[in-house]
């Protein structure tokens, strides 16, 4: 039995479907595995996309058969992303970008929020729960159009998503304010990301607050990546790169890769060193932040210091102080030290900062960091297109950038994957800006326009039909009221 601990108490054990429903451990601390199965690179070979996921799910979550994971996983990555392998490739030469974003909302965080919905209700019926789900989720901007659109209508399932009214950009706000469903309510904040996130955590951990959700017949879980059910599934798009690269005979198995990835809550880079745990031939793993540079300090030096500015950029998936999954990594590389841990992020609630042990600072090894300015982020788009006429998001470029000043520190000729997190669609300001081509009397719909014909591809018809949808939620509330909001929510379908 292939049970889940608690990073701040490693004597829990519990199921994968109980630690899924809760999202975050009773200690405050999050649930993971405390040893990472094996991968098999040659068996997973061909299979298609949902099979692969349903492979790798079934290596962690044994409550389920292989077939049933399987199935969920075709039910998620079905016609809702753009083709058939979902991910998508451009190579050039030993550079390669694996593209995350042909999925229903245009980001990456598909890969995660179109299964967690169909494994919160396999968990539901596993443990016979006569309550309801309600899904609580703090979003930079991808996470909570991503999960409205996996929870939509679920039949058990409600959620609240709570979005920085500044921090997200014009096509992301529309996104989620248009987002239409009868199980489900979206709220603006006036604070940043941090801001909501915090909030959304306190709650899950307010006794009283979760009574009085229990006595409206609602149980709450989180669709942030500090759900355990989110961040398994990412694991599978490290795999489909690398058997790519094997396939289109840019590397023999066996050989090692970098992985580049633009981090944020530190969910996708931390499914990236699980994969290469679990036995993925992976060389280095390139952290890469805008210049919310928190984490670069952190990997570079061992000590992590939240007391800084806040940036907001035109990366704003990746403005974030307070990454929550690297509690994950602090676990796995203080081999099991939960005390440890626990002290860690005691120090951080309290002083905002900590510094790490040897041992740690030790594990980090197999990572390298680099942050980029909002200058260099601008350039690297420029470079690309002007390079290989192809159209990045700045999430994107910001991994380019920190990739470039890796290689010519390192020297590294590797093959090497950047992850490409969001369509160049979704931020055509930021984009146009880049390229020279912003004109001030043209929204961000006749930009997007623009930037397809200087790219030569079709424009996603989505945005045009975004553009029409009615606004369906334009309430913006005080961080002090995101209890209430969500009892009141919660009485509204009682
Ligand atoms: C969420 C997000 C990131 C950051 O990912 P983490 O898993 O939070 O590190 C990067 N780019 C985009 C476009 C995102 O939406």
């Amino acid at each position: 039995m292939n049970l889940l601990t608690s990073t701040r108490q490693s004597d829990v054990a519990v199921q994968p479907s109980e630690a899924m429903l809760s999202g975050i451990a009773p200690d405050g601390g999050l649930y993971l595995p405390k040893q990472l199965p094996k991968l098999s690179i040659e068996k997973y070979i061909d299979l298609p996309y949902a099979d692969l996921v349903g492979q790798i799910l079934s290596l962690f979550l044994d409550e389920w058969s292989t077939e049933q994971l399987t199935t969920l996983a075709r039910r998620a990555y079905g016609a809702a992303f753009a083709n058939d392998n979902c991910t998508q490739y451009q190579h050039f030469d030993k550079l390669h970008f694996c593209e995350l974003y042909h999925g229903p909302t245009f980001a990456f965080k598909d890969f995660a929020l179109a299964i967690l919905p169909h494994l919160l209700s396999a968990s539901l019926s596993k443990r016979n729960s006569a309550q309801r789900l309600l899904i609580l989720t703090a979003t930079s901007g991808d996470t909570g159009k991503a999960a409205l659109q996996g929870f939509q209508d679920n039949d058990n399932i409600d959620i609240v998503v709570f979005y920085p009214n500044d921090g997200v950009s014009p096509i992301q706000a529309r996104q989620m304010q248009t987002q239409p469903g009868n199980n489900l309510t979206v709220l603006a904040i006036e604070g940043n990301f941090d801001d909501a996130q915090s909030n959304v955590k306190k709650m899950f951990t307010d006794t009283a607050f979760n009574d009085q959700v229990l006595s409206l017949g609602a149980q709450l879980s989180s669709a942030n990546s500090i759900n355990i059910g989110r961040l398994l599934p990412q694991i599978a798009y490290y795999v489909d790169s690398y058997r790519q690269l094997c396939k289109s005979g840019s590397i023999d198995i066996g050989e090692a890769i970098n992985f580049v990835v633009p981090t944020g809550n530190f969910g996708n880079i931390l499914a990236a060193y699980y994969a290469k745990q679990m036995g993925l031939p992976i060389d280095k793993l390139i952290c890469a932040s805008n210049c919310n540079d928190v984490l670069t300090e952190f990997i570079n030096t061992g000590s992590y210091n939240a007391k800084r500015a806040f940036y907001t950029t035109m990366s704003p998936s990746m403005d974030i102080l307070i990454s929550s999954n690297l509690e994950r990594l602090l676990y796995h590389l203080a081999g099991d030290d939960s005390a440890y841990v626990a002290s860690l992020m005691q120090q951080l609630a309290t002083e905002k900062r900590f510094v790490v042990n040897a041992t740690i600072t030790a594990g980090l090894a197999d990572f390298k960091a680099y942050a980029c300015a909002e200058d260099d982020t601008k350039k690297a788009i420029k470079a690309v297109f002007d390079n290989y006429r192809y159209l990045i998001d700045p999430h994107t470029a910001v991994a380019y950038h920190c990739y470039q000043q890796y290689q010519a520190e390192s020297g590294d000729s590797q093959h090497g994957v950047i992850m490409a997190t969001a369509s160049p669609f979704k931020f055509p300001t930021s984009v146009c800006q880049s390229l020279g081509c912003l004109d001030d009397k043209q929204d961000d719909y006749q930009l997007i326009d623009r930037l397809a014909t200087l790219a030569e591809l079709p424009a996603p018809p989505y945005f045009k039909t975004l553009r029409e949808l009615p606004l369906l939620h334009e309430k913006v509330i005080k961080t002090e009221q995101m209890p209430t909001a969500v009892i009141d929510y919660l009485r509204s379908r009682s």
